[in-house]
C-alpha cells in the first residue's frame, strides 16, 4: 500500500475551515513555513481555491479537501485522501466553527444541535480520524481552536460556550491519552478577533467588547495564527493539554 504513496518530507498540515477568517491566516502561516497545507472547506470552494492560488507562488504545497466536519464518514474520507496523497499527517488544526447566538429561552433546538455538531462533534470527528495514523507514526500535533466564551461563558452563547468548553475539556483528556505516542494536543482560546463572525455583531455589542478589552482593540487572525504556529513548532515540544488565551487581556 505504501508503494504508490508520495511520502512528503515537508510537514503535512490539515486546517479545517482553512479558507476564511482565522483559518485562512492559519493556512497562510503554515504555508509561509514551507509546510504542505491541506485547506479543508465546507461551502467556500471559491475562497479555498483563491487562497490556494495566493499561497502557491511560495515554496508551499497546497491542496484542498471538501468535507463537512460534523459528518464522520466525510472526515474519514478526507483523512484517507490526505494519507493517499502525502503518506502521513503531522498537524491538524481543528478550526472550523459557527455561531448561532440567542438567549436560551429563544434558542431553537436546531441552533443548539448545529453548534454542538460542528464546533464540538467536528473536533471529535477530526481528532478521531487522525489519531489512528498519528499513533502509527508515533508523531502528531492536534490544535483545537476553542474560545474565551468556553472558559467564561457568555450570555446569548449557551450553545457556543458549551461546545467550546467541551473542546477545552476534550483537549485535556485527549492530551493524556495520546502523550505516550508522541502526540501533543493543545487549544487556543481567542477573544474577539476581526473576522466575519465579529463583523456580523451589532455596533453596541462591538463597543461593549472594545471597552472591556484591556488592549482596547480586537485581535487579528494573524495574531491567533502565530500562537497556533508556535504550538505546532519544536519550541512547544513540552506543552500538551493546555489552552492558550489570545484575548488582548480580556478574561
Ligand atoms: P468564519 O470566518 O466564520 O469561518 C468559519 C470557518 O468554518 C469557515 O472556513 C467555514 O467553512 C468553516 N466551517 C463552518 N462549518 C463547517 C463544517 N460543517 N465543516 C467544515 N468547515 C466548516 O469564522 P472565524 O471567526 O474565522 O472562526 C474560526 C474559529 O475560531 C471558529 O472555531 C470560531 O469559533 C473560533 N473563534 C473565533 C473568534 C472570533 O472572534 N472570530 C473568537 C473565538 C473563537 P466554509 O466557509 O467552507 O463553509
Amino acid at each position: 500500500m505504501l508503494g504508490h504513496m508520495k511520502m512528503s518530507t515537508q510537514r503535512v498540515v490539515l486546517v479545517t475551515g482553512g479558507s476564511r477568517g482565522i483559518g485562512k491566516a492559519i493556512s497562510a502561516a503554515f504555508a509561509a513555513n514551507g509546510d504542505t497545507v491541506i485547506i479543508n472547506y465546507h461551502t467556500s470552494f471559491d475562497e479555498a481555491n483563491k487562497l490556494k492560488l495566493e499561497l502557491l507562488p511560495g515554496n508551499a504545497s497546497v491542496s484542498l479537501e471538501q468535507a463537512d466536519v460534523s459528518d464522520y464518514p466525510q472526515v474519514k474520507r478526507m483523512v484517507a485522501n490526505i494519507l493517499e496523497k502525502f503518506g502521513k499527517i503531522d498537524v491538524v488544526v481543528n478550526n472550523a466553527g459557527i455561531v448561532r447566538d440567542g438567549f436560551l429561552m429563544l434558542m431553537p433546538e436546531r441552533d443548539w444541535n448545529d453548534v454542538i455538531a460542528i464546533n464540538l462533534n467536528g473536533v471529535f470527528n477530526c481528532s478521531k480520524a487522525v489519531s489512528e495514523p498519528m499513533i502509527s507514526q508515533r508523531n502528531g500535533i492536534i490544535i483545537n481552536i476553542a474560545s474565551l466564551s468556553g472558559i467564561t461563558g457568555l450570555p446569548g452563547q449557551a450553545n457556543y460556550s458549551a461546545a467550546k468548553g467541551g473542546v477545552i475539556a476534550f483537549t485535556k483528556a485527549l492530551s493524556k491519552e495520546l502523550a505516550s505516542f508522541n502526540i501533543r494536543v493543545n487549544a487556543v482560546a481567542p477573544g474577539v478577533i476581526e473576522t466575519e463572525i465579529v463583523d456580523s455583531l451589532n455596533e453596541s455589542i462591538k463597543n461593549n467588547f472594545l471597552n472591556a478589552i484591556p488592549m482596547k482593540r480586537f485581535g487579528k487572525p494573524e495574531e491567533v495564527a502565530s500562537v497556533v504556529k508556535f504550538l505546532a513548532s519544536p519550541d512547544a515540544v513540552y506543552i500538551t493539554g493546555e489552552t492558550i488565551c489570545v484575548t488582548g487581556g480580556l478574561h
